[in-house]
């Protein structure tokens, strides 16, 4: 694989033929020093405008960080949000920036982009090209408000902006998949599969954005699973990051090259803000891929990937990480300082793992056949939208020797044997009569579920309890696929329960978000 070499170094080689020739020329026609000097100091601040002396000091944490919290757009507060709450929002920005409408959805929503600057080099950012993926969006505009202010103690920096870079903006590329918080659009279509055929009038909308404008360098602002680690560390990969391919062979062009070198630079900044918490995403070829097109088009495109972070569920917290490494990131190539890392650098990275489980029980008993066996299970809780938000559905992924895999919750159950529960035989009129503190109660006495008279299928509670209303069981069990319902005993005593793949621990409950619903 070819590697880039530090550009700079080319830099001062060309700076050199360019001194020796003028050399040349003023030994030819007898000029004089002076005159020779000021046209070396001409040639060089003309083919590098930005010395180090006009550069802003480097964008530290603590500043970026600062300007987050000032800037940050105070109408987004949660994940999902719909295409309609964000038109104002982009209206509220047709004066500083330039908004076009790019066309429409399926359903015939507009697709707008931003523009903003005047400089020679052309970035094009894009989010939510799966509908479900709004964290870059969330950080967008709050770099919308952030580039919008003035003279404050950022003015420089938005200056430098101004000047070097021209950038277009595409936030919400799928707005019929974001209004249903799914992954495809309206055509059940992943227009991250529709880069070729162009099928779907989103992905028309993406490819034409980047022929009309042609932009050196695309950001490509996506979410991943929270399962996503750095590959076998228990560390979650809260962003993860690519230079995707422009061909099957994996090779390295210029293109591609200037792709990983920026990221080299973003990742410095990440790891003193998320330590190991960084993976490099696989870079397998997808010929039918957004990220892997535009390279092979000529845009040096980098994947952002915003994955899990410890009790971030909304994803407050990665949108902040996603503001302050795209101001970064923007603030590298306006200086051209990621010029300063090599390819190797961005090989460096760790690579995505897909080893996380949100419960891992280690060596807990299971009966077969009147014998005990010790068994490690994986459990995983993943999202089902419902009309009022969402709930989390349960199920045991994988269960044997899980020591590949690694949960962001873990428990040694060794010497707990399992236990099936059972339903309270007493109906209750509804979910307003049970308490937390109830259903801790009915848990220790071996009921994992109570039935109610009233109370709509699939409404959201927040109960350490199954809820029945459309029926009188419920299912559990251990085995790979089952929805992780059953009790832990030590002795006589039921030490722990696990609803739906939550574990409550029942000596010493601990306070966390609970989403189950009523069945
Ligand atoms: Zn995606």
């Amino acid at each position: 694989m070819a590697r880039i070499k530090n550009t700079k170094s080319e830099f001062f080689t060309f700076l050199s033929f360019f001194q020796i020739t003028l050399k040349l020329i003023a030994m030819h026609f007898q000029w004089r020093k002076p005159v020779l000097l000021v046209l070396v100091w001409a040639a060089l601040l003309a083919a590098y405008p930005l010395n180090s002396q006009t550069l802003p000091p480097p964008l530290s944490l603590e500043k970026l960080e600062a300007a987050y919290l000032i800037h940050r757009e105070p109408a987004l507060t949660h994940r999902r949000f719909t295409h309609a709450e964000l038109q104002p929002l982009i209206q509220k920005h047709a004066i500083n920036f330039s908004v076009r409408e790019l066309g429409q959805s399926v359903l015939g929503k507009p697709i707008s982009s931003l523009t903003w600057g005047m400089g020679p080099t052309r970035v094009m950012l894009w989010s939510q090209m799966h509908g479900n993926e709004s964290t870059a969006t969330m950080a967008l505009f709050d770099l919308f408000n952030f580039l919008e202010g003035k003279g404050d103690e950022w003015q420089g920096l938005r200056d430098l902006l101004h000047a070097q870079l021209q950038l277009k903006f595409i936030p919400m590329l799928n707005p019929d998949g974001a209004d249903a918080f799914k992954r495809r659009n309206a055509l059940d279509i992943d227009l991250n599969r529709d880069a070729i055929s162009l099928i779907s009038p989103e992905s028309y909308v993406l490819k034409n954005a980047r022929d009309d404008f042609e932009p050196e360098f695309g950001f490509n602002l996506h979410d991943q699973q929270i399962y996503y680690n750095v590959v076998n560390t228990p560390k979650q990969a809260t962003i993860s990051l690519l230079a995707p391919a422009y061909n099957e062979a994996t090779e390295i062009n210029d293109v591609r090259g200037r792709a990983m070198q920026t990221i080299a630079g973003m990742n410095q900044l990440l790891q003193e803000l998320i330590p190991g918490q960084v993976g490099k995403y696989d870079d397998a070829f997808e010929p039918r891929a957004f990220g892997d097109n535009m390279q092979k088009w000529g845009t040096s495109t980098i994947l952002i990937e915003s994955g899990g972070y410890l009790g971030d569920t909304e994803k407050q917290e990665i949108r902040k990480i996603n503001f302050m490494v795209l101001l970064h990131a923007l603030h590298g190539i306006a200086t051209k300082s990621y010029l300063n890392y090599s390819t190797d650098d961005y090989f460096a990275i760790p690579d995505n793992g897909f080893q996380l489980m949100d419960l891992l029980i280690e060596e807990m008993q299971v009966p077969m056949q009147g014998k005990w066996y010790p068994i490690d299970i994986a459990i995983r809780r993943r999202e089902v939208e419902s009309n009022k938000g969402y709930y989390l559905n349960g199920s045991v992924e994988d269960l044997g020797d899980m020591q590949v895999f690694f949960g962001i919750e873990t428990l040694d159950a060794s010497g707990l044997k399992y236990k099936e529960g059972k339903v309270y035989p007493t109906v209750f009129e509804s979910i307003k009569d049970l308490t937390e503190e109830k259903a801790l109660e009915f848990l220790r006495q071996g009921f994992l579920a109570v039935k109610v008279r009233s109370g709509e299928p699939r409404q959201v509670h927040g109960l350490p309890l199954l809820v029945l209303k459309s029926t009188t069981s419920f299912s559990g069990g251990w085995t790979s696929g089952a929805v992780p319902n059953f009790l832990l005993t030590q002795g006589e005593e039921v030490r722990y329960a696990v609803v739906n793949g939550y574990l409550i621990d029942l000596k010493q409950p601990k306070a966390q978000e609970i989403r189950n619903r009523i069945y």
